[in-house]
């Protein structure tokens, strides 16, 4: 029904052409998947400009004067080896940069067995155990981090477990998440600082104030999963829009446009105020 709804609004008032500061992420790629979001891609440079992560970091700074038309920058979530091998095929040759969020637990994971059970534990917010997943699912490995790197790309921490930080108790679990994950990333890549940080879940539910302050502290910027524009933003606290290969393009094409913002405005609202 939403996505009925999306598609009709879209059919009917098109693209927004006001300045636009965005960030899309995506999750796992199946193999069956790869051709839309070649498509996808294609489709987003003929209205986007798609920019790279440190284009983005600049543009969020003096108060967005340099933000002319409508910008956007790709981020991955989680780890998953698909994301590497759609960069190499389809972005590389291009020559888009994008931003990857790692959990640092899951790419040390040696065999498909323990990936595809540490993503049915760990990546939903209830255990997923019956959940069948895709032959080619699988983490990706340090190497794999390290080739990212090499070839202009940026990571940026999600966790070491995919926890859910509002609901960790014990303090040594908070800090091994929030901080240590990412020096344990950083470990792996030579002369490489990491100084971005996106939360799990990416609603509002899944952070608190303490986490908040907690990841600003020790990030330069947190990535959150709420939608928005990034223009005149008054924090370092990141809008960002999920999308899914499964959704027709006018709907993908329908949020990054900003037509649900506003059912988001409240939220980062709650969620700046916590801001250092
Ligand atoms: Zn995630």
């Amino acid at each position: 029904m939403k996505n009925l709804i999306l598609k009709i609004l879209y059919s009917v008032i098109g693209e927004i052409n006001s300045n636009q500061l965005r960030v899309i992420i995506f999750h796992n790629i199946e193999n069956n998947q790869e051709e839309k979001f070649e498509k996808l891609i294609k489709k987003l440079k003929e209205t986007w400009n798609i920019i790279t992560p440190s284009e983005f970091k600049d543009l969020t700074v003096n108060n967005n004067i340099n933000i002319k038309k409508k910008n956007i920058l790709i981020t991955f979530d989680d780890g998953y080896k698909s994301q590497k091998i759609i960069t190499e095929k389809y972005l590389d040759p291009l020559n888009i940069k994008a931003l990857f969020f790692i959990v640092s637990d899951f790419i040390k994971l040696k065999t498909k067995n323990e990936a595809h059970n540490f993503i049915r534990k760990n990546f939903y917010k209830e255990e997923r155990s019956e959940l069948i997943l895709d032959e080619n699912t699988l983490n990706m490995s340090q190497e794999d981090i390290q080739e990212l790197i090499s070839n202009g790309h940026s990571i940026g921490g999600h966790t070491g477990t995919h926890a859910e930080l509002s609901k960790i108790k014990n303090n040594n679990m908070f800090l091994d998440e929030i901080i240590n994950s990412s020096l344990r990333l950083e470990n792996i890549i030579q002369n490489y600082k990491i100084e971005d940080f996106a939360y799990t879940f990416g609603d509002l539910e899944s952070i608190d104030e303490k986490s908040t302050k907690a990841i600003l502290k020790n990030y330069k910027y947190l990535y959150s999963g709420l939608r928005g524009n990034n223009l005149n933003l008054n924090s370092k606290i990141i809008r960002r829009d999920a999308i899914s290969l499964t959704e027709p393009f006018e709907v993908i094409s329908a949020y990054l446009n900003g037509y649900t913002d506003f059912i988001y405005k409240t939220k980062i609202k709650k969620l700046e105020k916590w801001k250092l």
